[in-house]
């Protein structure tokens, strides 16, 4: 016999069935736990002898059928059986993989011209843990070698390839090739090519990271970040951290994501074929000294981009001739284009990298990683290029 209950505790209840119907789109999860009909289902999942859900910090239905998506999508024709998190930001994504992999006294190699934020993290916050960094020209693969042989503590090689905001291109499956003759783990920060461009794992690297809230949102609407992989010890070691640390994504990022991931490919081909016509629009222009754009045959990474990239992508870099005062009034004299210091959204967003996202580095340094004054980010919109290519042509009057 069914117990009576009270009108008032009919409100605490909550009675959700799951549907009978498939629906069309992925439901949003909001839920933090998970119930057991029975207490050996409980037993089950928590010893690991049954697949399932039971608390959102471990795993959600909403966030882990993004993450499996996007792992997919990386591992696309390799023939390897991908996994995927995702964590609350890029950032998140990041130090998840190294606090879950590193352990004091073990070094990251990396290239000096990082996201602005990774550097930070790897300079300001691991070395405090006494994870240390060190910087080398990564295109040099006689350094990079050298320091593999000479420095035994280095455990992660950390490629960033387009390198933001100077385009430079890097060979990771030389790198990724190089790291695995002294086992250490690659990992590749694919957040400018996307899947749709770039395969990092199909060149060898053993971890893909992403800031999810660029390109695969796609939109400007989510913050999250993604993991991938296909090493199933290295999968253990960083769920652990994922679930302990507590950096996972929450259920409406994830929707957002997967909202963004339907039209990834369209959008992806449009951003690189707009991108391409304003690199040739602006190398042509007098006033404009330099593009760094890898689709451009005068650019030195055309040819390696052509090997490891799909198409070239949506972000660019130009160099103004004359003044920073003159830079920033261009700047200011753009009607269309927005100025906003994110990329990978479906309209063109303008940044100033030296007052903006590299205002904390040294001028000497900025010069020696290519950052000048007069150098201006572009992340190329999805609108009509001819409109992209009139507001710069007006504005660099
Ligand atoms: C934005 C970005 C990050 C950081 O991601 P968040 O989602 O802002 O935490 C990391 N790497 C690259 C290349 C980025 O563009």
């Amino acid at each position: 016999m069914p117990i009576k209950i009270s009108q008032e505790s009919m409100c605490v209840k909550g009675d959700y069935q799951s549907a009978v119907s498939k629906p069309h789109q992925l439901p949003i999860y909001a839920t933090s736990s998970f119930e057991f009909e029975q207490i050996e289902q409980s037993i089950d999942i928590f010893t690991g002898k049954s697949n399932g859900h039971v608390y959102s910090r471990y795993g959600n239905p909403t966030v882990d059928t993004v993450a499996q998506k996007i792992a997919d999508l990386e591992a696309y024709g390799t023939g390897l059986d991908a996994w995927g998190f995702l964590t609350s930001s890029g950032m998140s994504a990041i130090s998840v993989m190294m606090y879950a992999l590193l352990k004091a006294g073990d070094a990251i190699l990396t290239q000096g011209d990082l996201y602005g934020g990774t550097n930070e993290l790897f300079v300001k916050i691991m070395s405090k843990q006494n994870i240390n960094t060190v910087i080398v020209d990564l295109s040099d693969l006689d350094a990079v070698e050298y320091q593999f042989s000479t420095n035994r503590n280095i455990r992660i090689l950390y490629i960033e390839s387009p390198a933001n905001p100077t385009m430079k291109c890097l060979d990771i499956h030389a790198l990724s090739k190089l790291a695995k003759k002294y086992g250490i783990i690659s990992c590749v920060d694919n957040t400018f090519c996307t899947p749709l461009i770039q395969q990092p794992l199909s060149l060898g690297a053993d971890i893909v990271l992403h800031s999810t809230t660029k390109y695969l949102n796609g939109h400007g609407n989510s913050i999250a970040g993604a993991i991938v992989g296909y090493d199933e010890k290295l999968k253990v070691q960083i769920y652990t951290g994922l679930k302990l640390i507590g950096a996972t994504c929450n259920s409406w990022d994830a929707w957002l994501i997967y909202n963004g991931l339907k039209t990834l490919a369209l959008r992806m081909e449009r951003h690189s074929d707009n991108a391409m016509k304003l690199a040739m629009f602006l190398e042509s222009h007098p006033k404009v000294s330099k593009v760094n754009y890898s689709g451009l045959k005068t650019s030195v990474y055309h040819e390696l981009a052509k090997k490891q990239m799909k198409y070239f992508g949506g972000m660019l870099s130009f160099e103004m001739d004359g003044t920073m005062e003159a830079v920033l009034k261009m700047i200011n004299k753009l009607q269309f284009c927005t100025m906003a210091p994110t990329l990978g959204d479906v309209d063109t967003l303008v940044l100033h990298p030296a007052t903006s996202s590299h205002l904390n580095i040294s001028k000497a340094l900025r010069q020696e990683m290519g950052i000048t004054d007069g150098l201006v980010r572009v992340s190329v919109g999805l609108e009509k290029v001819e409109d992209i290519i009139e507001d710069f042509n007006h504005a660099l009057k």
